[in-house]
């Protein structure tokens, strides 16, 4: 039995408006109430990140508060971003840094990525998750591990054991990523074992059996509890299924011990 936590995150992308945001926020507190052995978090557009604090609070729940990204410079010239600390100002206290979308439809490199990771983890409220995950084509040429890898190595350059009980990683092969097709639970199981070694390499055994790794792409009701039990998947980063209440809270049930 694994002595992690699971951890559930809703990543609601550029979905949602204030209200139906608030309403599928209050479905999730309310449905959360209860529970302790699970940690669920929910990332909704920047621009309600402060908006969502308020429904998070009045309802004093535990569901925590994320944000999808963040700019690595603590202030300047920078249009359109946001740093690390401002989204600590607006109660967050989780933030996406890495997402597929981000390294494959926006751009952003290892080298960038990794400045968001250290922005973040020098902020001492925010908890970092570190996504990474392969592609089709280097799927299919098997590079999934040295992908996953590098990718690890890259994202955690210069991060201090200090700071890993704030980091979290996610890993999501991006051919997975709202597409309907999941890795098999094996597949994934295998892709999260090697991730572990890999952190335990950077860091330790001991740490990196402490470090949670979720699984992200495609997960739903049915497939989740076959995936979170698996010995190293510790959770899941939900796209598509966490914008439907009812969805969002079977697969959070599936999380549970
Ligand atoms: C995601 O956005 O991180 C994700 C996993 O999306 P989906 O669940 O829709 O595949």
């Amino acid at each position: 039995m694994s002595v992690r936590k699971p951890f559930v995150g809703g990543n609601w992308k550029i979905n949602t408006y204030l209200e139906t945001g608030r309403a599928l926020g209050r479905e999730v507190v309310a449905g959360c109430e209860g529970i302790d052995d699970v940690e669920v978090a929910i990332f909704p557009p920047i621009a309600y990140v402060l908006p969502m604090a308020g429904v998070l609070g009045k309802a004093d729940s535990k569901v925590l508060l994320g944000a999808q990204d963040c700019y690595p410079e603590p202030e300047g010239a920078f249009t359109g971003e946001m740093s690390a600390s401002q989204v600590a100002d607006c109660q967050a206290t989780v933030v996406l840094v890495g997402h597929s979308e981000r390294r494959h439809v926006i751009g952003e490199d290892d080298a960038l990525i990794n400045r968001k990771v250290l922005a973040v983890l020098a902020q001492d409220a925010l908890t970092c998750m570190l996504c990474i995950g392969e592609t089709l084509e280097q799927r299919e040429a098997g590079q999934t591990d040295v992908v996953n890898e590098s990718q690890l190595r890259a994202g955690l350059n210069g991060v201090s054991p200090t700071q890993l009980d704030r980091l979290i990683i996610a890993y999501e092969p991006v051919w997975a990523i709202g597409t309907g097709r999941t890795a098999t639970p094996e597949d994934a199981q295998n892709a999260h074992a090697r991730c572990r070694e890999v952190l335990g390499e950077l860091f330790g055994p001991d740490q990196a059996q402490a470090i949670r790794i979720l699984y992200g792409g495609s997960v739903k009701p049915g497939n989740a509890r076959e995936l979170f039990g698996q010995p190293d998947i510790d959770g899941g980063l939900i796209g598509g299924a966490s914008l439907k209440g009812e969805d969002f809270l079977a697969i959070i049930e599936a999380a549970r011990s």
